[in-house]
């Protein structure tokens, strides 16, 4: 017996796992209550333990008979600092630090920092940011292996806190050795999207790409500024894009963040790649049981910015309520897409089309379906490209994505509008559009006396050639 699930809205939702939602009755709840793609976080949890979150994840792929994407986040090169004595120490105004090489315990004057290429890098008046920019000092003098900083602003610190150095490009590789042994478990277990944390430039993604190759698709995230500074060369290679507001807003003055988030969603956008908000959006509610007014707002401007997803970190990972913060962001999207002026922006902002045959089609498929008020837009895809260039166009009608690629299936659960169904066995254009009304009725996305607005190519089955536009009625 399969159980169906319908979404009533286009954007998203991102759902972090861990000890709060890792049980297999609470993912069936958070996927009941809108979860579109689970994130596993590398930076916590054992493999183990994420395999089994993944394949819990695939067991209510078959009881709900709907595709779910399984995103692996890899923590990425965070530089820290060592440890204290006492476990922390406290910090005054003024006074002097160092950070050395020396791997005994810290205190308050000295600690360890693990990385001679940093004191290398770092130049006397740089700015650091230490504990999430909880701590701020400035460099004063420099040695082969030690930093001596002042203290500008900070109360405490301690044990292995996070090292930000705001604006420079550091020499270290985009891919630590707990990554690259990350990656291959995430490989091997068969997750749909790979996301890289801190790429600065565009050469960091190349090596993930070729050990991926072609395994799952890959995302970087952007969290350093010099990665929003080369975004436009980042995105030629990669899949999609995370917003990391958590790191991008210690690495970034505060005031910055919300107009860098409209830049990189709109670019990404209009790239036809998906673009996840992320990080901090119902924050208060990793311990309340409602979200502030704020974040409430938070989640509605991604969407207003035309974010394919949003996304849920430490609320469904480890907070008290992770069904209640699903439930929330699900009501917070479907009333902000309800919203007139939402189809306003959405509208006054459509990409290009470009001058090949698939984008033009499907460009005109989204026309073709608003004039006819037709129920939903079909694809008939095996590498997806054709329904990403239909939600890069943001339809207000649900969006099939309907292939024999089960991988395909998956990926593009996470873009806006996309409900993807995997079949098997059609072997002609006609058969495609009988599968399509059927299976689309079969699901609730259509019904008797409706119109639904197809896409594909022939002749049938060969890869890269939309040239077909048919408009089908269900019987
Ligand atoms: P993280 O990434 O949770 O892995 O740090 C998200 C962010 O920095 O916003
Ligand atoms: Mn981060």
């Amino acid at each position: 017996m399969t159980t169906s699930i319908r979404r009533y809205r286009q954007t998203k939702i991102v759902a972090t796992l861990g000890p709060a939602s890792g049980d297999e009755d609470v993912m069936r709840t958070l996927f009941e209550t809108g979860v579109d793609v689970f994130r596993m976080n590398f930076s916590h949890g054992t493999h183990e333990a994420h395999r089994k979150n993944l394949e819990t994840a695939r067991k209510l792929e078959k009881e709900f008979n709907r595709p779910i994407g399984i995103l692996a986040d890899l923590q990425g090169p965070k530089l820290r600092v060592g440890q204290f004595k006492d476990g922390k120490i406290v910090l005054t105004k003024g006074q002097t630090l160092r950070f050395d090489l020396d791997e005994s315990d810290g205190d308050e004057t000295r600690v360890c920092l693990p990385h001679p290429e940093i004191m290398e890098a770092l130049n006397i008046g740089d700015s650091i940011l230490l504990d999430d920019g909880k701590v701020h000092v400035g460099v004063k003098e420099k040695g082969k292996d030690f930093l001596a900083v002042e203290v500008i602003a900070g109360q405490a610190l301690s044990n292995n806190k996070g090292f930000n150095v705001p604006g420079i490009i550091l020499p270290i590789p985009a891919l630590t050795e707990k990554d690259r042994t990350d990656l291959d478990a995430a490989l091997e277990m068969g997750v749909d999207w790979v996301a890289q944390s801190f790429v600065q430039r565009a050469d960091d993604v190349l090596e993930t790409r070729k050990i991926i190759d072609g395994r799952a698709a890959l995302m970087a995230k952007i969290e350093k500024p010099s990665a929003v500074e080369d975004i436009t060369e980042i995105l030629k290679h990669i899949d999609g894009v995370m917003l990391a507001r958590g790191d991008l807003g210690v690495e970034l003055p505060p005031e910055d963040v919300p107009a860098v988030q409209k830049k990189i969603v709109r670019k990404v956008r209009h790239a036809g790649k998906p673009i996840i908000v992320a990080t901090q959006m119902l924050e208060s509610m990793i311990e309340n049981a409602r979200p502030t007014r704020a974040e409430a707002s938070d989640v509605a401007t991604a969407v207003y910015d035309g974010a394919d997803a949003v996304m849920l970190s430490a609320e469904t990972a480890t907070g008290a309520y992770p069904v209640e913060a699903v439930s929330i962001m699900d009501r917070i999207c479907q009333r902000t897409e309800a919203d007139k002026a939402y189809r306003r922006i959405m509208k006054s902002d459509t990409p290009e089309t470009e001058s090949d045959a698939s984008d033009a089609i499907t460009v005109s498929a989204v026309h073709v379906a608003h004039d006819i008020e037709a129920a939903c837009i079909v694809n008939y895809t095996t590498s997806g490209s054709t329904t990403l260039r239909t939600a890069r166009q943001r339809p207000s009608v649900p969006v099939i994505c309907l292939t024999q690629n089960e991988s395909t299936a998956r990926r593009l659960m996470l873009s806006y509008a996309v409900r993807s169904i995997h079949i098997t066995n059609v072997n002609s254009f006609a058969e495609t559009v009988e599968a399509a009304i059927k299976l689309t009725k079969e699901k609730g996305y259509t019904q008797s006396g409706n119109k639904i607005v197809m896409t594909a190519g022939v002749p049938f089955g060969v890869s890269g050639t939309t040239n077909v536009l048919r408009i089908a009625d269900v019987e």
